[in-house]
């Protein structure tokens, strides 16, 4: 394991090399210039006459298609990555204005092949996508072609491209007010602007009164920006309901059930299930009102730590997750290790390195590659095991998948990653000897739960809200979206949580309302979804791995319904969601007994 002998803190040293994606700025040139010309004699090649292919033609040009893919993917794949580590490299940042371009100038070459297939008739296409010569990329067919019914004739399908712009001039006039909000405030060492996200990050750290004021301050800078925020909104939202009505969608929902291939029902089932539950995370809040000795949580105490148990060297991190995911399954252990005997990791903090983390898939012919930003502390190491199960999905799809196949439903994109933390998390609960790490595990957990399944949950109903007032002619308002957002969160945190006056403003720098709507719910979905996998792993044992690595062979074949069907989950059945959310009682019992 050559990467990691080097344990310094902070996983010092721990850097990849990229050279296996792509040697160097000339090649990637080069290699993009090579990819362009292909996707111009495919232009040249197959426009206008896709309706010709017989099955055998259909075959080549996918594979055509997927080798194309494969291609921009690497190169723009190397780019980002190298721009990831480095925002000063200079060579990276010429490379990625050439990238880009190329990115788009392919994609107008050969944006007509899904456009044609998706036009012709099911009497034409049905026979094409039952032909074996296509049988692996028989689902990419078949769901490429579920927005038919909603393809407005060709000319105006131009003019609703052509007027893009206007929607993106509302995107962005949100996008930059935010990101120009500063907000003067003291966190102990003197008074400087602060953005946004920087007050944000105060909520995670110890000192009550500092988390506190910066809230305050937060919606004392959002205030005087909320009428522009809001009537970005209201414009977007009312042009999404123009557009759903002339593609004859039935509610403001469907597109995003669509895009997702969920049936309304199921995630409207699944939303009811969730709110139902609500008070097992009012329990928790009660609970940790009490530990923190307070009567009542303050909004700003909602992830304030509560000790942080045991340094996690990246070493010892690695060690962790290996054997957790050993025990699971060798072959997903030996994929684990490739990645860090490979140098496929960064995970050195540095100046110049952006934050977070990420697992990039490359391209399909490539093997994964992960970014983190290793700190040593106990969220670190379920970072290592989340991105690695991003990585196990990548790795073992691609293998068994073409480039068009690979990418798995949005539903399902967090189910592996969540389920690797969930091994980990297991391990940990078994073996760990500090209590201390045990108990903030747990509470760790248990909060990032709340917020990825409860929290997302209420922000679509309050996504609902707004397109519902803005259906029935009411213009969406600062003062009308704060009730709304108030409204839905009173109903989450009932009398367990202090909601502070200024967090009425709480929907207004949400970027997820503005840019995809409804997005949020894939989150609580895939949560769900990986706890009701472990519960079934935990009955079924060794009999559960065989059909767990298929579906992570799966990819984008298949349908979530079909994918998770093949496990026994009936997303039909309203009473499936019981499970995953019984597995989050369960944790609430571990968090309050210990
Ligand atoms: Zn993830």
């Amino acid at each position: 394991m050559a990467q990691i002998t080097p344990t310094g803190p902070n996983a010092a040293g721990v850097r990849w090399d990229l050279a296996p994606i792509c040697a160097d700025a000339a090649t990637a040139r080069v290699q993009l210039d090579e990819t362009i010309a292909r996707a111009d004699a495919f232009d040249a090649r197959h426009r206008g006459r896709v309706g010709e292919l017989d099955a055998a033609g259909l075959a080549e040009a996918l594979a055509e298609l997927a080798a194309i893919s494969n291609a921009l993917h690497r190169v723009g794949s190397y780019v980002s990555l190298r721009r990831a580590v480095d925002v000063n490299d200079d060579e990276a940042r010429d490379l990625e204005t050439v990238v880009d371009q190329g990115m788009v100038r392919a994609q107008n070459a050969l944006r007509f092949f899904d456009l044609e297939w998706i036009d012709l008739d099911d009497a034409v296409a049905e026979p094409l996508m039952a032909a074996p010569e296509v049988a692996a990329d028989r689902h990419h067919l078949r769901s490429s072609r579920r927005f038919r019914p909603h393809v407005l004739p060709d000319d105006q399908e131009r003019m609703l491209t052509e007027r893009d712009p206007l929607l993106s001039a509302w995107q962005n006039l949100f996008a930059q007010t935010v990101a120009n909000i500063r907000a003067p405030f003291d966190d102990g060492t003197g008074e400087a602007d602060r953005t946004v996200d920087e007050l944000l990050s105060y909520l995670h750290i110890p000192e009550r009164e500092v988390r506190i004021a910066a809230l305050e301050a937060l919606y004392a800078a959002l205030e005087p920006n909320v009428d522009v925020l809001s009537s970005c909104y209201d414009s977007i939202v009312a042009d999404r309901l123009v557009q759903d009505r002339l593609r004859g969608y039935a509610t403001p929902l469907d597109p995003r059930h669509l895009a997702n291939e969920l049936e309304p029902a199921w995630v409207d089932a699944m939303m009811t299930a969730i709110e139902d539950r609500y008070g097992m995370a009012q329990r928790w809040f009660r609970h940790k009102a009490g530990l923190m000795g307070l009567d009542t949580l303050h909004l700003a105490d909602q992830y304030a730590p509560l000790g942080a148990g045991r340094p996690m060297p990246y070493a010892e991190a690695v060690a962790i997750v290996e054997d957790s995911f050993g025990r699971f399954s060798g072959e997903i252990l030996d994929v684990a290790r490739a990645v860090f005997e490979e140098r496929r990791v960064d995970a050195e903090p540095r100046p110049g390195k952006r934050g977070g983390a990420f697992c990039s898939s490359v391209a399909q012919d490539a093997q994964p590659f992960i970014l983190l930003n290793h700190t040593d502390t106990l969220r670190d190491l379920m970072t290592v095991a989340h991105e690695l199960g991003h990585g196990m999905h990548f790795a073992l799809s691609s293998r068994a998948q073409s480039a068009l196949s690979m990418h798995a439903p949005l539903a399902l994109c967090e189910v592996p990653s969540t389920f690797a933390e969930l091994l980990v998390f297991d391990r940990m609960l078994k073996e760990e000897p500090d209590a201390a790490t045990r108990t903030a595990l747990v509470r760790q957990e248990l909060e990032s739960g709340f917020a990825t399944v409860f929290r997302q949950t209420m922000m679509v109903r309050y996504e609902q809200d707004a397109y519902g007032a803005r259906q029935g002619g009411q213009a969406l308002t600062a003062d009308r979206l704060s009730g709304f957002w108030i409204d839905r969160n009173a109903r989450y945190y009932g009398d367990s949580v202090e909601l502070p006056e200024g967090y009425r403003r709480g929907w207004s720098y949400i970027p997820h309302f503005i840019n995809t709507r409804f997005y949020t719910y894939a989150y609580a979905f895939a949560h769900l979804a990986s706890l009701t996998l472990y519960a079934l792993y935990r009955e079924d044992g060794d009999a559960f791995v065989g059909p767990y690595l298929d579906f992570l062979r799966t990819g984008g074949a298949a349908s979530p319904g079909e994918q998770l069907g093949a496990f026994g989950i009936d997303l039909a059945d309203a009473a499936t969601w019981a499970r995953g959310l019984d597995e989050m009682e369960r944790m609430v019992e571990l968090a309050v007994e210990v």
